[in-house]
């Protein structure tokens, strides 16, 4: 039996979701209980959920502890559009704003406070929160990124320690504990560092089934495989690279290839990286190119695809900053790209490091990883055996599921192998055995007297990344070995013995060849032309309240609202993702531009299922419908936008929309009568310097005089003379 028969009714209302993901309720449950918890749940499992709602349910204060200001910022606004009473305290806030808030909280008008630790545990503040504790209550903390507590985790702040220091001053208050970092060792440790007392610990699954993750060898066409990625999807994307050098290079060059694109490292300003993350979040830009001190502390959801251009430190990092794609649980891609020339460069930093532990550590991690990337087996098994998960394989979204990679019998190029091993009485590397397989004629082989080997120069019909593919199988597979005193000399085994007897037959992954434009996973879904409209009315509400676009629906509501084309505000009501609030705020407008739609198309939404009216739609995408063209033939008689919505009782901004779409399809548009000349021309030159990007940018460039309809509709014109 249920305890809180309410909690799906609260949940809608407040948050306009229908179902609870994945032990949210047991969680949510246990946290009405006023029992300490600790929620481990991978990045995008619905955290926040968890103390956010039984904070609304629960008399008094949930003070979140969160350490970054971005974070709080993003999350209060989010909370406040569904018109939840929220707001944070930090360094940012000014003195005056601070006086009001506190003013609010002390008169029970605020349910969540989000606030650094340093600020909550400082001798200024815990006063004030004793006498709201008094007058209010204070029902819970809820302790976000608890990792932060563990040396062992990735992001240790001292601060977080102090924590503790709560359980006394309020012995009666619940404390829960979140984070994503699921390694044994860090989970004791929030326990114990914060004191939590006999807590009920939820540890979700860390398989991300919406993430497809594949490896690719990084080859020449490297480039072109991540540019055919960014324009297969349509959303944002994160390309992390390991150094600044590396990050401003494909910044450029993708801005370039007309992609909206901004870097992100540790070179750039505070000022400026700010702003880039910003506009990416605003959906201002499309792609950040980024090091890896971008992410922590990102919360967009609708990341569509991560690209690892480089190898990532370890796998616990891989899994973390992939993650970073679809959080909102919608099909997105991550991509690493992987080359040996690569782990050298690695292999190199590690030989830097001075203290022998960190060495070994640090080998140990990058083995993992290059295991990872060359494995054949599915790569959730991989990535989640390492948080000790198990998982039985066939995935059906990787690379290694979906593609199976044939296997070819080279057992005589192994035993050529081996044998040139031997014969050069295993002191010697790869390198050196694939060269003298290979017959290359240097100092370094006639000074040991190679050439003189009856292995010499056996090897001439394979090249050197095919022997090197084969040289690394082998040592995978543990017929061969590698000593690990950094100069990883190659030795036999009793297993190579079998192979050069010919007792044993060796299987090897064949290297296929990459193809440049791999839709593999995640098939690109026409989006429907009512979706971009959505989204455009959308990225338009949240501009005006300068909120992530995100904030006023995620992309999976909008996708709904596309797909069943509500036709009342009671209808529009029962969507996922519209909550008592947002359907006051925003239902009337999304319902308006929906409606609009389907009267332009002339057909009832039940309509929109059938197969026929499918195909009608992939038309749109080259002819114009006949609203438009009503619209293009009065346009052509000579009227106004104003004229023609006043003619055919549409709104300007539906009659602008026809325009564009027309201009998009190759019709004939007169600009000059729609944009003064030298209008066209800024505009024109602001689009050469920005790339395909939002209106928002180019118009804070343009400044008032111009309107976001001149904006829109010369980036059609500009769009098209690219496209030629
Ligand atoms: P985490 O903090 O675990 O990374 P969030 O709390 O940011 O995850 O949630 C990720 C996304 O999932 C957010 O966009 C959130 O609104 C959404 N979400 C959370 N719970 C639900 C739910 N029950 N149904 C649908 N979406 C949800
Ligand atoms: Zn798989």
């Amino acid at each position: 039996m249920l305890q809180y028969p309410h909690l799906e009714q609260a949940l809608k209302y407040h948050f306009g979701y229908d179902n609870f993901r994945p032990g949210q309720r047991q969680i949510i449950e246990d946290a009405l209980q006023n029992r300490d918890l600790l929620v481990i749940m991978p990045t995008g499992g619905g955290k926040s959920l968890c103390f956010q709602l039984p904070a609304l349910i629960k008399k008094g204060l949930t003070v979140v502890v969160s350490p970054l200001i971005a974070l709080m910022q993003d999350q209060v606004e989010a909370l406040r559009n569904n018109n939840i009473p929220a707001t944070f305290l930090n360094s940012s806030v000014n003195p005056y704003k601070v006086r009001s808030r506190e003013e609010a909280i002390r008169n029970g008008k605020i349910k969540l406070l989000y606030i650094a630790p340093e600020r909550l545990l400082s001798e200024k503040f815990l006063p004030f929160l004793d006498l709201v504790h008094h007058q209010v209550g204070v029902s819970t903390f809820a302790i976000d990124e608890a990792h932060c507590v563990s040396e062992w985790g990735h992001d240790f702040r001292p601060e977080y320690r102090q924590l503790k220091s709560l359980r006394r001053r309020y012995p009666g208050v619940p404390t829960i504990a979140l984070t994503a970092t699921a390694t044994d060792r860090v989970r004791s440790d929030i326990i114990q560092q914060l004191g939590l007392k006999q807590p009920s610990i939820h540890l979700a699954s860390f398989n991300r089934q919406n993430l497809y993750y594949e490896v690719r060898s990084k080859s020449k066409t490297a480039y072109a495989e991540i540019l055919a990625l960014i324009r297969e999807i349509d959303g944002s994307a994160i390309v992390y690279c390991l150094t600044r050098k590396k990050v401003d290079e494909l910044t450029f060059k993708l801005q370039n290839d007309k992609i909206a694109a901004l870097p992100y490292h540790a070179g750039l300003s505070d000022e400026e990286r700010v702003k880039n993350q910003n506009r990416f979040i605003r959906d201002d830009v499309r792609v950040i190119v980024a090091t890896i001190a971008f992410g922590m502390g990102i919360n967009k959801p609708d990341v569509r695809l991560v690209i690892h251009f480089d190898l990532p430190r370890n796998l616990e990092s891989y899994y973390q900053e992939s993650g970073r794609a679809g959080r909102d649980n919608e099909p997105s891609r991550c991509t690493m790209f992987f080359s040996y020339s690569d782990i050298k460069t690695i292999e190199w930093s590690i030989n830097q490091k001075t203290d022998p532990q960190e060495q070994l550590i640090a080998k140990q991690q990058l083995r993992q990883v290059i295991d990872y990337a060359e494995g054949t087996d599915c790569r959730r098994t991989i990535q989640l055996g390492y948080f000790g998960e198990r998982f039985p394989g066939n995935c059906g979204n990787c690379d290694n599921c979906c593609y199976p990679k044939p296997l070819e019998d080279w057992t005589i190029e192994a035993m050529k192998f081996l044998s040139c091993v031997a014969r050069c009485q295993e002191k010697f590397g790869m390198l050196h055995i694939i060269d003298v397989l290979r017959g290359v004629k240097s100092k370094r082989i006639t000074q040991y007297k190679h050439d003189q080997l009856s292995t010499y120069g056996i090897g001439q019909d394979k090249s050197v990344d095919e022997w090197r593919i084969l040289g690394r199988s082998l040592l995978h597979q543990g017929l061969l070995q590698q000593t690990n005193d950094g100069y990883s000399v190659l030795k036999l085994n009793a297993l190579s013995w079998e192979v050069m007897k010919r007792k044993r037959q060796v299987f090897i992954v064949v290297p296929v060849a990459q193809k440049i434009s791999l839709v593999e996973g995640t098939e690109k879904a026409v989006q429907p032309e009512l979706f971009q409209r959505l989204r455009w009315l959308r990225k338009q509400l949240a501009d005006e309240q300068s909120v992530p676009p995100y904030v006023v629906f995620p992309d999976a509501t909008l996708r709904l609202m596309a797909q069943i084309q509500p036709q009342s505000l009671a209808e529009f009501a029962q969507l996922s993702g519209v909550g008592s609030h947002k359907l006051a705020q925003y239902g009337k407008k999304f319902l308006g531009e929906i409606t609009a739609y389907t009267q332009e198309q002339g057909v009832t939404p039940q309509q929109n299922y059938t197969t026929a009216s499918i195909s009608a739609e992939k038309k749109i995408f080259t002819t114009p419908r006949d609203t438009e063209l009503i619209t293009l033939r009065l346009h052509q008689e000579g009227l106004t936008v104003a004229q023609i919505a006043h003619k055919r009782n549409l709104s300007p901004s539906t009659i602008i929309n026809h325009l564009s779409q027309l201009m998009a399809k190759n019709q004939p548009i007169d600009l000059n009568k729609l944009v003064p000349l030298e209008h066209q021309q800024k505009i024109w030159q602001v689009l050469e310097v920005l790339g395909d990007i939002s209106l928002t940018p180019v118009k804070e460039q343009l400044g008032e005089d111009y309107t976001y309809d001149e904006i829109r509709l010369v980036r059609e014109k500009w769009r098209r003379k690219n496209r030629e």
